[in-house]
């Protein structure tokens, strides 16, 4: 209705942008805004004049000369506005009028002359000359710092900094902006300048820039009107020579050779160990020119056998890969020959030389400053410094191996963020001004980011809540989980009620409570999920929960419940039972094959109601749109299923395997037998739930087993997925299997103190009301 009342009756002024200019040229209904005879434009002003280059540039170019026809204005006016067109520094002002009128002509497709350039002008604002001798400069730096403009603008060390940091003189009494500098090097320059130390100079610095922008000139501007910069770049591939790590070269600059040398040196992409960080050379092995050359998956021209990864090798290791480094299941069953598919995938010793020239390592170095180096084919099938080893039909080496920052820009955006606010009570920002506002080009990013920095912030707050009552209690059982973690929040009914004024002792307020009680516990199983991910581990990937199942110690422990179970395993003691039981149990929790009320999808229908009529919509969140989990389950081995979320626990199952590591002679009718015993028997100690689920027999935890512990931030390895020979790390790094440590502090410290915190967006995706109503939140300080 708006937009037909305004197509009706055009404004004088019309904001849009090209594309939907291009629109409205070809739009019946909206031929009002530029027909010749309704249109009547006379001024076109193109902000950001110099993004448009290259082919949009082009595309704009063309659209501009469509409009001048089609409007009937031969004389329309065009206006481009930009700060940043020219580059050149060494560039007079004439010159740079001539490539802007240039530039804007090709644009507007008119004919701009250099006259037609309006640059800004700038000011000086000191009114003394910046100090010309040693002694000076220190007077000034010494000398109180005045708190009024006449003070400040006949201060000389207010005349240095203009100099320094603002502007330059052009000649003729015209100032043109400096290239911007650091304050660490403005003070350097001032350090070396006066004699005085950096520290001094530094500080003095700040103190000035801090004052200078408070103090305002009769028209109100600040004296210093400095802009604070700082460039979070994004994560890019990292490149090396193939050198000893004391003298390669590492570069953020993808190149085929490594610059400023006279030998060629070649530059190879970097990835690291997920477990240990151990840096790999990706590479392309050349059989016929005995060379490694740079690979990247976009330039794949050799055969997918010959791509793989060089390790260098520290200097005691031979030129034959040691046998303990070697996963022993990659070994025949008589331990002497490598199984065929396995062959390759053992390190294999060459020199190589920074130009990528190789030669086998038994035959010596081909060059003088040929390097020892260990290959590997793809797919990466083991660590070779801390031993972690995977599956052959694991190919995706993406779960292996990162880049130097491949992990989710959102992520990084939602932290860095979230670490501004949550530090800016330090910097003593008023309590209403700690806001952060940013900007993005594209309405999708906006939503997205929003979306997922609240998203990060409410599970954070759930895990520090978790904490927090695991402090209180180190031991929760599954009964009192939810309530602990509630009371944990600090949350009082009015911040998680829709009607934030209901009165807490009505009686609406009680089933509220417990409609939030129930979202919580649904929230805090479906956190025991495993995720490989380390964009934000989860507690027990922190090390700082573990699990327990009742019962399970003192049934491991009673030899006779175990007699009919296979010999070997009767042999292991009570420890090892417990431990073998328990890794296969915390196995089916991280897959959510858990039998508990939440997960029940009648429950999950009458929640669904009480959510939506009494919860908040912060708090409401995705449980009302997304699909609710309803868990897993495991299928008993030898039964095949179309359950949905079911898996297998048949013999080259993830589980199967890892019975078969421990109990190998289990085979066939043995093993079926072992485990649906093992089952079996569980089962009977509550702590395992068996049925039948459209005919199948499946397995769960009883949820009713399971206990939370409060554990001390060292997270083990994961005993069914994660690999490793006994060997130690081959370097001297104590690095494998560490959690990240801000996850381990933001839980531990940060994240329970989030409560208010809430991210939104403002586009035009939003009804004018609600933005509105959000610009004041903003304001105010509650956003
Ligand atoms: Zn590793």
């Amino acid at each position: 209705e708006v937009r037909t009342r305004i197509q009706e009756n055009p404004p004088h002024i019309l904001l849009t942008n090209y594309v939907m200019l291009e629109l409205m040229l070809v739009r019946p209904e909206e031929h009002t805004f530029v027909d010749a005879a309704t249109s009547g434009i006379q001024f076109l002003v193109m902000d950001e004049l110099h993004t448009y280059r290259g082919r949009q540039g082009a595309d704009v170019a063309l659209l501009i000369r469509r409009l001048r026809q089609r409007c009937g204005n031969p004389n329309l006016l065009c206006i481009g506005t930009s700060a940043t067109m020219i580059a050149d520094r060494s560039a007079t002002a004439l010159e740079r009028r001539e490539i802007v009128a240039k530039f804007a002509s090709t644009i507007f497709g008119t004919s701009l002359e250099p006259g037609n350039i309006i640059e800004e002008s700038l000011k000086q604002v000191a009114l003394v000359p910046p100090p010309s001798s040693r002694d000076e400069l220190v007077n000034a730096i010494r000398s109180p710092i005045p708190d009024n403009w006449d003070g400040m603008v006949f201060h000389p060390l207010t005349a240095w900094i203009e100099h320094e940091f603002g502007i330059e003189d052009e000649g003729k009494g015209k100032f043109r902006r400096k290239v911007p500098i650091t304050l660490n090097s403005g003070a350097e320059k001032l350090a070396e300048a006066c004699g005085l130390s950096f520290e001094e100079c530094h500080d003095r610095l700040l103190e000035f820039f801090k004052k200078g922008s408070t103090i305002k000139s009769v028209q109100d501007n600040p004296l210093f009107g400095f802009k604070l910069h700082q460039f979070f770049s994004q994560g890019k591939t990292i490149y090396s020579t193939l050198e000893s790590p004391d003298v390669r070269d590492l570069t953020l600059d993808g190149q085929y050779y490594a610059p400023g040398s006279e030998e060629q040196k070649l530059l190879y992409p970097l990835k690291f160990c997920r477990v240990c960080g151990q840096e790999y050379y990706v590479v392309q092995k050349d059989d016929t020119d005995h060379h490694f050359l740079p690979s990247e998956d976009t330039y794949a021209n050799l055969a997918e056998s010959n791509r793989g990864y060089l390790m260098l090798s520290p200097p005691e290791l031979g030129s034959t890969w040691p046998r303990d480094r070697i996963p022993e299941e990659w070994y025949e069953k008589n331990g002497k020959r490598f199984r065929p598919s396995r062959r390759e995938h053992v390190p294999t010793a060459f020199y190589v030389a920074p130009d990528g020239s190789f030669q086998q390592a038994e035959m010596g170095p081909h060059k003088d400053n040929a390097i020892l180096v260990w290959f590997q084919p793809r797919p990466f099938m083991l660590c070779q410094n801390c031993n972690e080893f995977y599956p052959a039909r694991d190919k995706n080496d993406y779960r292996k191996l990162t880049g130097l920052a491949t992990e989710g820009r959102s992520t990084s955006t939602t932290i860095l963020t979230l670490s501004m606010y949550e530090k800016s009570p330090f910097a003593h920002i008023p309590e209403g001004a700690q806001k952060i506002l940013s900007f993005t080009d594209n309405r999708q990013d906006a939503s997205l980011q929003a979306g997922h920095f609240n998203d990060f912030i409410q599970v954070s707050f759930l895990r520090g809540a978790i904490y927090k009552a695991l402090l209180g209690q180190p031991h929760i059982e599954s009964s009192d989980i939810a309530l602990s973690v509630l009371n944990a929040t600090g949350l009082q009914v009015g911040e998680v009620a829709q009607n934030a004024q209901i009165d807490p002792h009505s009686v609406i307020a009680r089933d509220i409570w417990e409609t939030f009680q129930k979202l919580i516990e649904y929230r805090i199983y479906i956190d025991l999920q495993r995720g490989w991910r380390v964009v934000q581990p989860n507690l027990e990937q922190c090390g700082l929960v573990s699990f327990d199942y009742k019962g399970l110690e003192e049934l491991c422990s009673n030899a006779s419940r175990w007699s009919d179970l296979d010999a070997a395993f009767r042999e292991f003691p009570a420890s090892q039972k417990y431990i073998f039981i328990k890794n296969i149990l915390d196995f089916f929790r991280k897959k959510l094959a858990i039998k508990v009320l939440c997960f029940d999808s009648s429950h999950q229908n009458s929640l669904h109601g009480k959510v939506y009529q009494y919860i908040s919509e912060y708090w409401q969140m995705d449980f009302l749109e997304s699909k609710l989990t309803q868990g897993s389950r495991f299928v008993l081995p030898g039964e095949s299923s179309n359950l949905p979320e079911a898996f297998s626990l048949n013999e080259t199952s993830l589980i199967g395997q890892y019975i078969k590591r421990h109990l190998p002679h289990l085979r066939g009718q043995d093993y079926r037998s072992f485990v649906v015993s093992v089952i079996g028997i569980l089962a009977t100690a509550g702590i395992l739930s068996s049925s039948t689920q459209q005919g199948t027999n499946v397995v769960q935890v009883n949820a009713a087993a399971i206990t939370w512990n409060l554990s001390e931030g060292e997270p083990g390895r994961d005993p069914i997925y994660s690999r490793a020979t006994t060997a130690p790390p081959l370097y001297q790094r104590q690095r494998t299997w560490r959690a990240n440590q801000y996850f381990i502090d933001f839980y531990r410290n940060v994240a329970l103190n989030l409560k208010k915190v809430r991210s939104r967006e403002h586009t035009a995706q939003i009804t004018y009301e609600r933005r509105e109503k959000r610009e004041k939140e903003f304001h105010d300080g509650k956003l």
